[in-house]
């Protein structure tokens, strides 16, 4: 496998090879736990699944190539790819993050890490100045996520990568909303990229499964160590529905950034519809930054309605039809959200408003379906 290849094609053969064993041209699950010994340390790589498995092994090659990245590790979910990431880091340790985090992410900060001795700062992160005041000796790491969830704020993860150069720390990107497609934040100078291969990189919302990317020879020893020691893996199953949702992955993300634009610009111009936030729109505050770090803009927008009204935000998204009201994003149907009673529920409200999740909120995650039917499912309940 040539890593001057194209995204698509690594897509699809990058970390896969036909099975010594039979000549599956598809990477077959490998489910089983351990692995014969014909004499005590003879094996063939494998010795037992929770520290390495075939069919999770080929996942991790796949993905690390598409992050253009050395290492790559699979987790049970990509809240155990965050909760790893915290255990590179000791008591007394800092960390610096964005304030309109996931709020998993930021219950797991707050409500789990917090408790051991780590101490988390949240504030916005448009420029790397924005932070420089919390920096002190004990600081380790920024986290940064971009795409933001829901409002989607952009940080340019160049400039952010300059000052943890500047201060040593390290740099974490959750680049789930993005996917691996549309951003590479290690080529923009992040230690470890994250994802919630839950969302547009399995694609058909039905795997949990989280990922880091990373090229630090170093950082990959304790993560491993960390994966193995913990025991957060994905099963071999899970790995092999994944490998199959990337084949399609560079189709899909075309396809939702397609209709995205649609939606964002249709949603616009609707006279019941207040702020539209997608970081296509040239009025968009960051919109330079997603246009130079981003290969496009997504499909995921959030708005709010003329009168911020939560009734009609529920009416709203139960009327829909085309969109399923869920948690979640990044799958091929179409979803809406009400992040202040459901994915945002764990932020306080007076945080929450702050960061502009107002009451009648609603996040989309544009699919893959015909624009006309999405569209117009839109119409019909904003009526
Ligand atoms: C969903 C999500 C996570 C958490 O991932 P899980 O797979 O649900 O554990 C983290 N960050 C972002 C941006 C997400 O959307």
């Amino acid at each position: 496998m040539n890593d001057k290849m194209k995204f698509e094609t690594k897509a699809i053969h990058a970390g896969i090879e036909p099975d010594s064993a039979t000549g599956a041209i598809m990477t077959p699950i490998y489910q089983t736990s351990t692995y014969a010994q014909p004499r005590p340390g003879e094996h063939k790589g494998y010795e037992y699944s929770r520290t390495l498995n075939p069919t999770r092994h080929a996942l991790e090659k796949n993905l690390a190539a598409l992050e253009n990245a050395k290492h790559g590790l699979a987790f049970g979910s990509g809240l155990a790819a965050i909760d790893a990431c915290m255990r590179l880091l000791d008591p007394g340790d800092e960390v610096i993050s964005t304030n309109d985090l996931y709020g998993g992410t930021y219950r797991l900060f707050t409500k789990v890490h917090q408790r051991y001795g780590l101490k988390f700062h949240f504030t916005g992160m448009q420029n790397p100045s924005d932070i420089e005041g919390l920096i002190n000796e004990n600081t380790k790491m920024i986290w940064v996520e971009t795409p933001t969830n829901p409002t989607m704020n952009i940080i340019d993860i160049e400039a952010f990568a300059g000052l943890a150069k500047k201060h040593n720390l390290i740099l974490v990107a959750d680049n789930t909303f993005a996917s691996p497609f549309l951003q590479n934040p290690l080529d923009l100078g992040a230690h470890i990229v994250m994802h919630s291969v839950t969302k547009y990189i399995g694609g058909h919302s039905d795997v949990i499964m989280g990922f880091l990317a990373l090229n630090d020879d170093g950082l990959q020893d304790k993560l491993a160590f960390i994966q193995n020691s913990v025991g957060a893996i994905c099963g071999p199953m899970d790995s092999f529905l994944v490998l199959r949702g990337i084949k399609t992955l560079h189709l899909r993300m075309e396809r939702h950034c397609e209709n995205g634009a649609k939606v964002a610009h249709w949603l616009k111009a609707h006279p019941k519809v207040d702020k539209v936030y997608w970081p296509g729109f040239e009025s968009h505050p960051n919109h330079a930054v997603a246009k130079k770090q981003m290969k496009d803009f997504g499909g995921m927008i959030s708005f709010t309605l003329v009168g911020d009204s939560m009734d009609e935000a529920f009416d709203l998204v139960s009327n829909m039809k085309v969109f399923t009201l869920a948690e979640s994003l990044g799958g091929v149907e179409s979803l809406a959200g009400h992040p202040a009673s459901m994915t945002h529920a764990a932020i306080p409200k007076e945080e929450r408003a702050k960061v502009g999740i107002t009451d009648s909120l609603i996040r989309l995650s544009v699919g893959i379906e015909h624009i006309d039917d999405i569209i117009t499912d839109l119409e019909q309940a904003l009526s």
